[in-house]
Formats: C-alpha cells, sequence, structure tokens
C-alpha cells in the first residue's frame, strides 16, 4: 500500500485518472476546515543537557569508523560535528540516532538509554535527522512528504493512515504539515512537486519534514553541501531562527565558513577519533585541527 497508495487509496485512483490524461494536472487540494492542532511537547530549557554520547565505537570489519567518540550536547544550542572526509562523522551520526548499531559505547538522549532502539521509537522521544543525501519523495508534493514526518506523532498506524481511515487525524497531519512549511518560507508551494525544487530548497524542505516530528534535537547531515552561497545563507538563516525558537541542532558540516558563523560549539573528527572539541574560533586556531584538514587536501 505504502508503495503504490502512498497518497492513500484517492490519491493511488487519482493518479491512476491523471496518467490516462496526457494534460491532466492535479487538482488543488480544497482547503481544509481548520482542525485541533496536534500536541506540542514542552522544550527542555535552555542549557539542559540533552544528549550524552560515551565512548562510541563503531567497526566495519577490520576498520574501525568511530573510535571512543564522546560529546554532550545541551538544549538550546547548535553543535557541529567537522572534520576531514573519512573521518567518520557520518557514521558518528548514524550510531546517535539509531540508525546502525554500537559496536561499544552508550547514548543518553533525555535521560534514557537509547542505544539499540528502533529509529522510530527514537523519533517518537524527539530526536529527528536528515540524511547526507536527500531523501524526499519527487513525485508527493510538498506538503506530502513534510506529513510523513508528523506520522510519528498520531495514533494510528502507517497502515490505517495509508487507508485514510481516521480523516480527522490525516487533517490534523495536514494542517501541521502546512504550518511547517509556513515556519521555512514555503507555505505558498505546498501543492507543488518536491522533485521540482532547486536542490537547496531541497535541503530546506527535509528541514520541515523532520520538523514535522516534533523534535527536541534536530541532527543534520551536510545540509549545506552543494548549496549556492544564497541557498547557504537563507539555510543558515532557517537555522539560526530554530534554535531561537529553543531547537537544539547537531550539524555535519563541511563549508568551515558556514559552520563557523552558525555554531555555538565544534567537535573535531579525525581518523574516527575525536581530536579536538570546542568555541569555532579555539577551534580554527588549533594546530592539530589545521594539520588534520591539511592532511587531507595534501
Ligand atoms: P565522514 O562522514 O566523516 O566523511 P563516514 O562516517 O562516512 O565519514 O566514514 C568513515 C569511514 O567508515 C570511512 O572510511 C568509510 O569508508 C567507512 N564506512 C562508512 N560506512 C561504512 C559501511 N557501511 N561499511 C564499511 N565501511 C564504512
Ligand atoms: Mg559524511
Amino acid at each position: 500500500l505504502l508503495h503504490f497508495a502512498r497518497g492513500g487509496l484517492m490519491g493511488f485512483v487519482r493518479r491512476l485518472r491523471a496518467r490516462k490524461g496526457p494534460g491532466a494536472v492535479r487538482p488543488p487540494a480544497a482547503p481544509l476546515a481548520a482542525v485541533e492542532p496536534l500536541p506540542h511537547r514542552a522544550l527542555p530549557a535552555r542549557g539542559t543537557p540533552i544528549l550524552s554520547v560515551q565512548g562510541a565505537v563503531k567497526r566495519f570489519g577490520g576498520l574501525v569508523a568511530v573510535n571512543d567518540v564522546s560529546f554532550d550536547v545541551a538544549a538550546g544550542e547548535i553543535v557541529g560535528l567537522i572534520g576531514p572526509n573519512g573521518a567518520g562523522k557520518s557514521t558518528m551520526f548514524n550510531l546517535l540516532t539509531c540508525t546502525l548499531p554500537m559496536s561499544s559505547g552508550s547514548v543518553r538522549f533525555l535521560g534514557q538509554d537509547i542505544a539499540g532502539m528502533p529509529q522510530r521509537e527514537v523519533a517518537r522521544l524527539g530526536l529527528a535527522r536528515t540524511f547526507q543525501h536527500v531523501k524526499l519523495r519527487p513525485q508527493m508534493s510538498l506538503l506530502d512528504n513534510v506529513a510523513l514526518g508528523a506520522h510519528s506523532r498520531t495514533r494510528s498506524g502507517v497502515l490505517r493512515a495509508g487507508l485514510r481511515l481516521d480523516r480527522a487525524e490525516e487533517r490534523q497531519i495536514l494542517q501541521e504539515a502546512q504550518r511547517q512549511l509556513e515556519r521555512i518560507g514555503l507555505g505558498d508551494r505546498a501543492h507543488e512537486l518536491a522533485g521540482s525544487l532547486p536542490l537547496g530548497t531541497q535541503r530546506i524542505l527535509e528541514i520541515a519534514r523532520a520538523l514535522a516530528a516534533d523534535p527536541v534535537l534536530l541532527v543534520l547531515d551536510e545540509p549545506a553541501a552543494g548549496l549556492r552561497r544564497k541557498e547557504k545563507m537563507a539555510l543558515g538563516e532557517l537555522l539560526r531562527k530554530l534554535r531561537d525558537e529553543g531547537v537544539t541542532i547537531l550539524i555535519v558540516e563541511h563549508d568551515m565558513d558556514f559552520v563557523m558563523k552558525l555554531v555555538d560549539r565544534l567537535v573535531v573528527m579525525n581518523f574516527g577519533a575525536k581530536l579536538v572539541e570546542g568555541a569555532p574560533a579555539a577551534v580554527r586556531a588549533d594546530e592539530r585541527v589545521q594539520a588534520a584538514y591539511l592532511g587531507s587536501v595534501a
């Protein structure tokens, strides 16, 4: 059902019909009557520790991709995870979001040990992520893409939602998706197809989908990669706005200028291990960091 009827059964029928007529355009969705908003979780007070990674290790056969890495994240800060290509940043993100099982170590999120938890459960606790490569559904509208992110917040299972058995809940989800689109500045483009957006806008759309899960912590893997200067500036502005609203952000980023201006704190990885941790200016001045980056260029 999820595969063939992503827009619900009616969406499936509509698509079949649209396929017949070459000039057929997707009918604009009828305006929905306002429904009760989905409940929001209270965000922890600024400065409260929310994530603690202790002694994280990941082995791929003989390769140690993450080697005994520990760091903490407090509510309301933007923390950057940087390091040369292959340093283990994406793997570290996969461990702390439970996308990959750890070889050893622990991850505590909001006081709970989440290592080994199904990713769905982790998302439900308030940890939302994006991936290094865009994972949107190009043939679905912006609104439907963002709505996918909100499903974890409702009681209905995916099957029920797919069958659209719970219309009221479906409307709550769509209303929430619209609200998130407005939050990121794409409110007036809700019914365009995600695949038609330029890369920079797709990245921002992915963030909206993550926000629809009502996260405490947003984990972003290279959101600025491949973006043009203007797109990067828009992204930076959005992330700062989200932080001001109380969202905590952990970000892997390659563009040093971008990340230095954005974050409160940096964790630097090299060859799988943590090299340095500190404020952007101190990290930039650190000889070990400079050597690591020079080494990766040579
Ligand atoms: P970064 O994101 O910092 O560029 P990665 O975490 O992607 O680095 O990769 C760290 C190391 O782990 C690299 O040497 C990479 O080749 C290796 N690696 C990553 N994922 C896998 C995997 N699924 N299987 C085997 N090796 C992997
Ligand atoms: Mg990576």
